[in-house]
């Protein structure tokens, strides 16, 4: 019978004592992963994984991923976290290994497609890609020059961080209309940052700062800036404390602090009712 404590994976078992408990493999073993299949189980059926390290694009905050790809199939098995990752250190919201479903959903759009029937009919037929970029840049093109720009609009639904050179982009062709999803979101609060400090989303040193200013009832909790709640949280645990406001409808909760001391950060968090 395994001895009490002894580690089930056979990684785990090769290393000194103090390390035994890991929460990522090595990067110096990501090329060729071995881990037992858990849908075998109780069978101790061995597969071998390369790691790849990728991004999760299911908000902004574009935290880091391993894609466990199997190494006979070639198929993706599982995201986890990358621990070398610099914003999220292998610290992900649910959503980040959910990515798996994204990559085996069956309606996953993986070509081009090309509406061959009436808008709604639902008639498609798949096109390579430099048919599909030849067709919209050739219609971008005749709106220049024709000197209508104003008909051309890019929309997106969350934009990320090439928002910025796209924008140039754009602005160089005469193109105004830009839409995405923070048009309706998180632009007041890009707005609050920009006014303030004139700059967009910016990831101040927060495990280390002695005072904390927090505007809004769930700034950097949520997940889109999942980097900046958990070096919130280490202030925190650092003698942090503060102020939280409820909602608009909840009064302002306070949670005791160790005296506001100089080893200790404060934090005040007012109320916009803004997420
Ligand atoms: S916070 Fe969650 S959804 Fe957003 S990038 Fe990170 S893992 Fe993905």
């Amino acid at each position: 019978m395994r001895p009490v404590g002894e580690p089930l994976h056979p990684t785990a078992r090769e290393l000194p004592p103090p390390e035994r408990l890991a929460s990522y493999p090595p990067p110096e073993r990501w090329d060729d992963w071995e881990e037992y299949d858990p849908v075998a189980w109780p069978r101790k059926v061995k597969r071998r994984y390369r790691l790849i390290p990728t991004i999760c694009f299911n908000c902004e905050a574009a935290c880091g991923l391993l894609a466990y790809v199997d190494r006979t199939t070639g198929r993706i098995q599982k995201f986890e976290g990358n621990p070398v990752h610099p914003g999220s250190r292998g610290r992900n919201c649910a959503k980040g290994p959910a990515t798996l479903n994204q990559i085996d959903d069956p309606e996953r759009i993986r070509y081009p497609m090309r509406r061959t029937g009436k808008r709604g009919a639902g008639q498609w037929e798949r096109v390579t890609w430099d048919e599909a970029l030849d067709d919209i840049a050739g219609r971008i093109r005749k709106a220049l020059v024709e000197g209508r720009p104003q008909e051309v609009m890019y929309h997106l639904g969350r934009p990320g961080h090439e928002l910025i050179y796209l924008q140039r982009v754009f602005h160089a062709w005469g193109i105004d209309g830009h839409n995405s999803h923070t048009n309706v979101c998180s632009a007041s609060a890009r707005a609050g940052y920009a006014f303030w400090m004139g700059m967009d989303r910016p990831s101040p040193d927060h495990a280390n700062a002695r005072f904390l200013l927090l505007l809004s009832s769930h700034l950097e909790t949520g997940h889109y800036f999942n980097p900046h709640a958990q070096r919130i949280m280490e202030a925190k645990m650092r003698g942090t404390g503060g102020c939280r406001p409820g909602r608009a409808r909840r009064r302002p909760c306070c949670w005791p602090s160790r005296a506001f001391s100089s080893s200790s950060a404060g934090i005040i968090a007012i109320s916009s009712g803004a997420g």
